[in-house]
């Protein structure tokens, strides 16, 4: 099957008891036992829920893995992942990992000694060095956020198989319809789904993929003794903004390069970030790992007013955190995302007062450009 395809005909696809063309959604938390202990497939909701159950099949597909997991938010399938480890166990991490994974990771997860390490993971180098005696996992993301730092995934899987760790991936920002980090050696895969693959602003929703029997069986325990799944309904409307997954990220795609090549002849904007630009640092990693760039690019206006100006213009682009959707969103992440981070570090990671970070939507391009235009002249 190919990729827009298997969005749709992917996982368990309808009902065959009734040929309903999409699954139902079983809003039930118990199931009758035929006798003790002999019931049908399904026990408990926590436990498994057919809804959830087709949802986990799709998500699994798209990324090539053995199996897929759903929980209740993108933080709740972190979180989840990270009680594969215990006290004592060291994880390196990329540096400017998404906010809430940096939180709860410096904040909640230190509480049980888990020794955590930030390096610049787009640099190879920073990796090896970073490595102990203690170490178990390398967690990345790629592209970043907001600079769109790229990190070589199969590189980075040697040098995880080298010393026995596990690679994980949070794979939200290219979504498995661009790239399937389990290709490029993953151990483990993630989502927010609650971006591109709701993509419509209505769903708060994790997703997981694992690659071996061993970690399934892992997963599965925690998932259910942890209990942070998602609920029938909520998966339900995940799997039907999946099915649209492929036109709305190739859509995205036309979008985004227009708007990126407004952009770059602007004389207001003093430096892009996207990956699919030649001379961004990660283009050829990107390329060769990912079949679209994006529809995320951040962009230096050159100062804090400047920026607080045109955020305040914009029509179109709604001023949001977030991403994804099929409504265009911007922000400031240096007032916004990135605001808890001191100036003198957040500018060192190359995070300027100016930097203005937009998700493309699926509005008419034209539309898109005039109203940055207006709002980059204000
Ligand atoms: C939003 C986001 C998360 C957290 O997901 P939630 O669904 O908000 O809990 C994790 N990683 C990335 C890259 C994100 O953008």
């Amino acid at each position: 099957m190919r990729k827009k395809t298997q969005l749709i005909h992917g996982g368990i696809s309808g009902d065959e008891h009734t040929g309903a063309v999409s699954v139902p959604i079983y809003q039930v938390s118990t199931y009758k036992q035929d006798g003790v202990g002999n019931f049908r497939g399904y026990e408990y909701s926590r436990t498994g829920n057919p809804t959830r159950h087709a949802l986990e099949k799709l998500i699994a597909d798209l990324e090539g893995g053995k199996t897929g997991f759903a929980y209740a938010s993108g933080m709740a399938a972190i979180t989840s992942i990270m009680m594969l480890f215990k006290t004592g166990d060291h994880i390196i991490l990329t540096d400017d990992v998404y906010g809430g994974t940096y939180r709860l990771m410096s904040k909640v997860l230190d509480r049980f000694d888990l020794e955590i390490t930030f390096v610049d993971t787009s640099n190879l180098d920073s990796i090896k060095a970073a490595i102990k005696d203690n170490t178990k996992a390398i967690y990345v993301e790629t592209p970043t956020n907001p600079l769109l730092k790229v990190t070589d995934l199969n590189a980075t899987s040697t040098i995880a198989k080298e010393h026995n760790l596990l690679l994980i991936v949070d794979n939200t920002f290219s979504t498995p319809y661009w790239q399937n980090p389990i290709d490029s050696g993953a151990d483990i895969v993630l989502h927010s789904a609650t971006k591109y693959l709701g993509g419509h602003s209505d769903v708060v929703a994790g997703l997981a993929v694992v690659n071996s029997e061993q970690l399934a069986e892992d997963m599965h325990f925690i998932q259910n003794s942890a209990g942070a799944v998602l609920g029938p309904q909520d998966s339900w409307l995940l799997m039907r903004g999946i099915k649209t997954l492929g036109i709305r990220m190739e859509e995205t795609e036309e979008n985004t390069k227009k708007i990126v090549e407004f952009l770059s002849n602007h004389p207001v904007v003093k430096k892009i970030y996207y990956p699919g630009l030649l001379s961004h640092q990660g283009h050829e990693t990107h390329k060769k790992q990912a079949r679209g760039f994006g529809g995320m690019v951040s962009f230096d206006v050159g100062s804090e007013e400047k920026a607080l100006r045109v955020l305040e213009k914009t029509r179109f682009f709604t001023l949001a955190e977030s991403l994804g959707a099929v409504e265009s969103l911007i922000s400031m992440p240096p007032k916004m995302t990135h605001a808890s981070i001191p100036r003198e570090r957040r500018l060192e990671l190359g995070i300027a007062d100016g930097l203005i970070r937009i998700s493309v939507g699926l509005e008419d391009v034209e539309d898109l450009i005039e109203d940055l235009d207006e709002a980059l002249k204000a």
